[in-house]
């Protein structure tokens, strides 16, 4: 839970900004604002912790974290269709989750497996709180909210927020929209840009980027690019895609290193992988059938709400053009196929894929290449998006060193791909110029 701490209000008063010398309270939704939050609500010390006290946060079978050989590409698929989610990949070892499920299959001579601890063992380095009070930076699912308000209200000539549907468990999935003529749901012809953030649960990072780079954005609308991008372009920003998934990994003050929805299976193992759901080859390689499985694809393809909202609002907006999907931690900017291992066949979006990769790699240290040289993962968002819509469709695995990296690396990282989201704009209108 991000709090507003009396310190922060006392130095925003004290401060000898610019902004307080022109007279101006300080606004909590700026973009300068926000950052200055980040710096003096973090505490040191912001390593990942896990309540080895109550167990209860995790599936009733137990999870491990396991190091597997897997030589190639082709190996890592079958880890991701054992079930086991992979999280790090070092030369020949993949390491990952693994429930008891998943573990059967690794214990048998089709795999080679290396290490194997619990999870508790793994994180079991203190007792957080929600947010954990280190990482109090990170906005949950109402901070998002409130926070896509106010920049919609401050800049209601230009801004709207809508929902795009409804979660599992009811909460509104919000869409911040700007366009300098056209609100909420209206059409638009002008070409479209699409940021889409935390569609997997544990990835929170994944949440700050595409919101404080909404933030920036109003801060600078009045730059001559971004002033430009804003009269000419529909931009629509979804910060957190899977909002129950969220708030199930920071209940009760402690990450439950959770990536899925929160849909409660028949076999009663929480969540379908909401991108293994997509119908892009859906669940042929690299996803599960196992419901407990981190990877699992679900019963069909969009048998979520969240995939089903998603899909429908991208094909309701043929204007989309360029997208970005953000997920960490590897950084890496990756592009279709992730879901088979050809290259996309029209010759003129490959190219144009390599070259936006390569140029948003120069400007946020990730490489740039082809989604399935990592692994083949099928039922993929992006794949989905450029195959139906023809969008320009990235992949972004943020930095970090784990799926709670701390509040320490928000400005960094943010700053970073603020960057790449503008680049990604400069080229929405024209992609293959
Ligand atoms: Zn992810």
């Amino acid at each position: 839970m991000k709090k507003i701490l009396l310190s922060f209000a006392l130095l925003g008063t004290l401060s000898m900004s610019v902004r307080a010398a022109a007279d101006q309270p300080a606004d909590a939704s700026s973009f300068d604002q926000l950052l200055k939050q980040i710096t003096v609500e973090t505490p040191a010390a912001p390593e990942p912790a896990f309540n080895i006290e109550k167990t209860e946060v995790l599936p009733a079978e137990g999870r491990f974290w396991v190091t597997v050989k897997a030589a190639d590409k082709y190996e890592r698929t079958r880890l991701l269709e054992a079930g086991m989610d992979i999280v790090e990949i070092k030369g020949d070892l993949v390491s990952g989750f693994a429930g008891q499920h998943t573990m059967d299959a690794l214990s048998s001579k089709a795999f080679s497996l290396v290490s194997k601890m619990t999870v508790e063992q793994k994180y079991a380095r203190g007792v957080t709180k929600d947010f954990p009070a280190a990482d109090a930076a990170y906005h949950n699912y109402k901070e998002t909210t409130d926070l896509l308000n106010q920049l919609a209200s401050k800049n209601s000539d230009i801004a709207s927020v809508f929902s795009i549907g409804k979660t599992t468990e009811g909460r509104d999935i919000w869409c911040l929209r700007i366009n300098a003529s056209a609100k909420g749901t209206a059409p638009s012809s002008k070409p479209g840009a699409f940021f889409l953030g935390n569609v997997h649960a544990r990835e929170h990072l994944a949440n700050e980027v595409p919101l404080l780079f909404a933030s920036w954005l109003f801060d600078h609308r009045n730059d001559a690019d971004i002033k430009r991008y804003i009269s000419t372009l529909d931009i629509y920003i979804i910060p957190m895609g899977n909002p129950d998934g969220v708030e199930y990994d920071i209940k009760g003050g402690k990450y439950q290193y959770f990536r899925k929805n929160a849909r409660v299976n028949p076999d009663k193992s929480i969540g379908v992988d909401l991108n293994r759901n997509f119908d892009s080859w859906w669940c042929e390689a690299g996803a599960s059938t196992y419901p407990g499985a981190d990877t699992y694809c679900g019963p069909k393809a969009f048998s979520e709400p969240e995939s089903q909202h998603l899909r429908d609002f991208m094909l309701a907006r043929k204007n989309l053009k360029t997208h970005i999907s953000y997920h960490s931690y590897a950084s890496e900017i990756l592009y279709p196929w992730g879901g088979n291992d050809a290259d996309v066949p029209n010759a003129k979006d490959k190219d144009a894929f390599v070259k936006m990769s390569g140029e948003m790699g120069k400007l946020t240290g990730y490489t740039a290449r082809k989604s399935s040289d990592m692994y083949i993962a099928t039922g993929d968002s992006c794949d989905w998006a450029y195959d139906k819509g023809g969008i320009l469709a990235f992949t972004f695995e943020l930095e970090g060193n784990g799926f709670y990296p701390g509040a320490g690396l928000i400005t960094k990282t943010v700053n970073s791909n603020i960057k790449a989201a503008v680049y990604l704009l400069s080229k929405t209108a024209n992609p293959y110029n």
